[in-house]
């Protein structure tokens, strides 16, 4: 009997591998906001913007596919952190943004296909559980961002500076990563005393509320709101129930009807959908932003490690310039990606 090799990861693996993406882009060609529509707006009282939200629906989930699907993804990872930091060097810290980049991704792909099929078929429960979490973690998202973006603002461009910023001895974009994807007491404990403490969720939250406006507004509401559908409290308890025609009369009653439940998180959900897929879509595209930038500082060959981590390599002059701005690579000024 022959023995067979195992199969190498192949670009084709990586860019299939989001159970969430798929469900997201829908084999049976039809589109969110017409399955959605009229559960959404069985509700006892929507929102006067409700309308708007589930039409956004489908183009903040295209946002956040495309984002997926532009560049090839990692099949693998440089795993770096306060424990290795001394050995870091210019493709970890590219691996650590490419690979935290996919990570999101498909993270929050997954929750929002979950929160949607759920709500689809009438499971309010644990789709409001699934929406919370893709806001929790959209929110990390949009902290990071917030704060690589005043570093990357000043180097953008400027190789001397950008192999500062990742080498140099101050190590702060390196504690930065850290902060953000060390979550727990029990990795926390072993932190040595220099490095900062991990971001609470709370703490994201509250940069995308300083920023103001209507997306402050939105995310802290739906926020708060979610948190109450899934505590076992008035909350989850009115995923149960809808108003009995005959209740109007005499004692006050509600029919059992979990599946055709008017609780308003339904539009919370969607909302809190809306709100991750966009995050994370111009997230994605910043992480990438700032890898180019460091592939071309650091001047990052074609080889086979560098492809396996899916670092964004520089090409021939007249081709597509691997930013991603449609500019051939001659030309590319790698602008800043927009929202
Ligand atoms: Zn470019």
């Amino acid at each position: 009997m022959s023995r067979k090799r195992p199969a190498k990861p192949s670009r084709q693996d990586s860019t299939h591998i989001s159970w969430g993406i798929e469900q997201l882009a829908r084999a049976d060609g039809k589109v969110w906001h017409e399955v959605l529509r009229p559960t959404i707006l069985d509700t006892v009282q929507a929102p006067a913007k409700t309308n708007e939200n589930i039409h956004q629906l489908d183009l903040s989930i295209q946002d956040m596919v495309t984002e997926y699907r532009r560049h090839r993804l990692p099949v693998e990872v440089i795993s770096m952190g306060h424990w290795s930091v001394h050995q870091r060097n210019a493709v970890a810290f590219a691996s650590c943004l490419v690979g935290h980049r996919a990570e999101r991704l498909m993270q929050i792909g997954d929750l929002a296909a979950n929160a949607l099929i759920c709500l689809e078929a009438g499971a309010v429960l644990p789709a409001a559980a699934s929406a919370r979490s893709a806001l929790e973690l959209s929110a990390m998202c949009h902290y990071l961002q917030r704060k690589l973006s005043g570093v990357w603002g000043r180097v953008h461009g400027d190789g001397e500076q950008i192999r500062q910023e990742v080498l140099g001895a101050d190590m702060n974009l390196w504690k930065t990563l850290t902060r953000v994807r060390v979550g727990s007491d029990i990795i926390d404990s072993g932190v040595p005393e220099e490095w900062p403490r991990p971001v609470h969720v709370n703490d994201a939250l509250r940069t995308i509320k300083k920023g103001g406006g209507l997306l402050a507004q939105e995310t802290s509401a739906t926020y708060a709101r979610l948190c109450d559908a899934v505590h076992p409290s008035q909350g989850a308890q009115g995923a149960m129930w809808r108003l009995s025609e005959e209740g109007q009369q005499g004692p006050h009653r509600l029919l059992l009807h979990p599946k055709k439940s008017q609780t308003t998180s339904k539009v919370d959900i969607v909302a809190a959908v809306n709100i991750s897929s966009q995050l994370v879509a111009e997230f994605a595209r910043f992480l990438w932003w700032v890898a180019v930038d460091v592939s071309l500082a650091f001047r990052f060959k074609n080889v086979a490690l560098n492809r396996s981590l899916g670092l964004p390599i520089g090409g021939a002059l007249g081709a597509p310039c691997v930013c991603a701005s449609g500019f051939s690579f001659r030309l590319c000024t790698h602008p800043r990606p927009s929202h």
